[in-house]
């Protein structure tokens, strides 16, 4: 029997009706890549993921995966590849015993994990954005609600189950198939196999979770980023500070107060913590700000996942063209401020925004792929709707960050780039050599189709 009989899910060949919505309709990015696979297959459930890669092999053709569609650059969306859709994975299940919860790799993080968990009393470090899939956030590491206390969220896998290059299905973890577990936590789009099914340890759900929002004119942004460098390194880590240049009108304001127009700073810091008091007095360490009475406004107070969700959704609209990079780096304010406002003072569509996550002190990660992290996180997102803008934005963007990596940048966080445009170190380099080894021995055909990349020499070096 040939290995197309064997599949059960939805098959769509290339010029078959269908193929375009099965190419790109679940691409979050409304900038669609010019990339065409050869076929896409819909998978009915895990087991189909291996007749795929039957399939795959009988055809000569490469694999490339979609979860939850979110990559930025549509890592999923490769030439001549068969696509597997892995959609319908979303069954999660949970295991009062050890507190560990499985899920498939489209579940979305926000939107379904993390209510079917505070359900349960329990919470994991799921993204910051509802709909993101699980799948390709945590293999890429995971940057979630209370990341500077909890880590990076693939540090919370336990287990995988993978199908790998030449169509098995197995277990990973530490015990067994050790070396595609080191792997999943960090390899990204180069981790070479298909993960059916996560296996994470959860936490008791925090008892309090606080938000704590300033509103600035951008023109105090300079002395803004000067003292949260300061005050990032005693930071209690339980407290997570972001600053937000955004241009969306719903920000705090005190009343009287007209929003300047433009774009302003939002200091957006939240706390997971066992009690209302404690998160009030972890986050009164932001009350120390030299421009304080010089705010626009400032909001603070009991806040959920779910409400934090909303605001980000908002920040991040369907149906948009999105242009991102971002730079992990060690400079001082002096060296990054510039720099920033240079991003800040240029933003200039409704949506687009341009982050400073203060993620210091760094720790000494487990021994996983993972392996690059700075002191601060920036990223930028420039959002926009017409076609013709995206030679503009993509060079703004990727130029912008260009400039921050070469100043005190230390490298990148996977879930932010695109390596058709701006490449950069994303795996410490004795990382990435044990990466390469473990793909060479698991998947000699390179049928996995891997990482995006416009220069596969210029692949984590350092820009
Ligand atoms: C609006 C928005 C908000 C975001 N917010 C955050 C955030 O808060 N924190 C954060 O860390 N990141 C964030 N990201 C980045 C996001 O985590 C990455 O783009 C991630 O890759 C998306 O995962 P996905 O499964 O949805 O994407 P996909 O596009 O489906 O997957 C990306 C790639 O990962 C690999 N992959 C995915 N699933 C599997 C699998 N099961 N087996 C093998 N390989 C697989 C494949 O190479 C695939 O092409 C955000 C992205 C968007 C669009």
């Amino acid at each position: 029997m040939s290995a197309a009989a064997e599949v059960r899910g939805r098959l769509t060949l290339r010029g078959e009706p269908g193929y375009e919505q099965a190419r790109v309709g679940r691409v979050f990015n409304a900038r669609k890549p010019d990339r065409y696979p050869a076929a896409v297959l819909e998978v009915a459930d895990a087991e189909d993921v291996v007749a795929g890669v039957r399939l795959a092999i009988e055809r000569g053709w490469a694999v490339s995966v979609r979860s939850g569609g979110h990559s930025w650059a549509a890592w999923s969306v490769r030439d001549e590849a068969l696509l597997l859709d892995l959609g319908a994975l979303r069954a999660i299940e949970y295991d009062d015993a050890t507190g560990v919860v499985s899920a498939g790799p489209a579940t979305m993080g926000a939107l379904e994990l993390a209510p079917f968990l505070t359900e349960r009393g329990r919470a994991f470090p799921g993204g910051h954005c509802a709909t993101v899939g699980i799948g390709g956030y945590l293999l890429q590491g995971g940057q979630g609600w209370n990341g500077r206390a909890r880590g990076w969220a693939c540090e919370s896998i336990v287990a995988v189950d993978v199908v790998t290059a030449d169509g098995e299905h197995l277990r990973a973890d530490a015990r067994q198939n050790s070396d595609l577990y080191w792997a999943a936590r960090g390899a990204g789009p180069g981790f070479p196999g298909i993960v059916t099914r996560f296996h994470l340890q959860t936490y008791e759900a925090p008892k309090a979770m606080w938000h704590d929002t300033w509103s600035f004119h951008l023109d105090d942004a300079e002395a803004v980023i000067h003292w949260l460098h300061e005050v990032l390194p005693a930071l209690d880590p339980r407290v997570e500070p972001v600053m937000a240049a955004t241009r969306l009108p719903d920000i705090p304001l005190y009343e009287g107060v007209e929003h300047p127009g433009g774009t302003v700073l939002l200091l957006h810091a939240t706390c997971m913590a066992d009690s209302d008091d404690e998160a009030e007095a972890l986050l009164a360490a932001l009350g120390t700000c030299p421009v304080l009475g010089r705010e626009l406004g400032h909001v603070t107070g009991p806040t959920t996942v779910a409400e934090e969700s909303v605001a980000q959704t908002a920040q991040n609209p369907e149906g948009h063209r999105y242009a991102v990079d971002c730079a992990w780096t060690n400079a001082s304010a002096d060296v990054l401020a510039p720099l920033l406002l240079d991003i800040w003072r240029e933003l200039d569509t409704d949506h687009s925004f341009s982050i400073w996550y203060g993620w210091a002190p760094t720790r000494q990660l487990p021994d996983m792929a993972f392996s690059v992290e700075g002191n601060v996180y920036v990223a930028t997102y420039l959002i926009y709707t017409d076609e013709q803008d995206d030679a503009l934005y993509r060079s703004r963007v990727h130029e912008r960050t260009a400039a921050i990596a070469r100043d005190g940048g230390v490298g990148v966080y996977l879930g932010d780039t695109d390596f058709t445009a701006r490449q950069d170190r994303f795996l410490d380099p004795e990382h990435y050599a044990r990466l390469e080894q473990i793909r060479a021995h698991r998947d000699p055909a390179g049928r996995i189709a891997g990482y995006l990349t416009a220069d596969r020499d210029g692949l984590n070096v350092h820009a």
